[in-house]
């Protein structure tokens, strides 16, 4: 962070060190501020105007663009998003019932297996009702 004081309205002012040299609106006052090149970055700054000189020559030169059909792209990324939301809450669905199904069968197992104990229990139950009353 450079700290730097607005020279129109002195504002106390910081940019981060990555636009030092920039020109920026001061937020207090909207006057255009350079964030000052600290001491021993001079350099810097002369790079970075050679830099704005070098763009500029380079936008006066007349060049030849070719004008390519804008295609609908944010469209079909939208659709494709919508597609893969869908396919992800389909997804969620599909894990949902596997696991409903897992825990319904495991409660079937045990009751299964506790209706058919008992019902073999009453069924020799009755065998020995039967035997009892013929050997009496
Ligand atoms: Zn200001």
């Amino acid at each position: 962070m450079l700290k730097f004081n607005c020279p129109h309205c002195h504002a106390a002012l910081k940019v981060p060190d990555s636009k030092v040299g920039i020109e920026q609106p001061c937020p207090s006052c909207r006057e255009i501020v350079k964030a000052p090149i600290p001491f021993g970055m001079e350099s810097l700054d002369d790079f970075l105007q050679s830099c704005q000189q070098e763009h500029q020559q380079f936008l006066g030169q007349p060049r030849e663009v070719e004008v390519v059909p804008v295609e609908p792209v944010e469209e079909t990324i939208s659709t494709e998003s919508k597609l893969l939301k869908g396919l992800r809450e389909f997804g969620w669905w599909v894990s949902i019932i596997v696991v409903a199904l897992v825990i319904h069968t495991a409660i079937m197992q045990v009751y299964i297996k506790f209706t058919i104990k008992r019902e073999l229990n009453d069924a020799a139950q009755d065998v020995q009702d039967q035997l009892n009353s013929i050997f009496q």
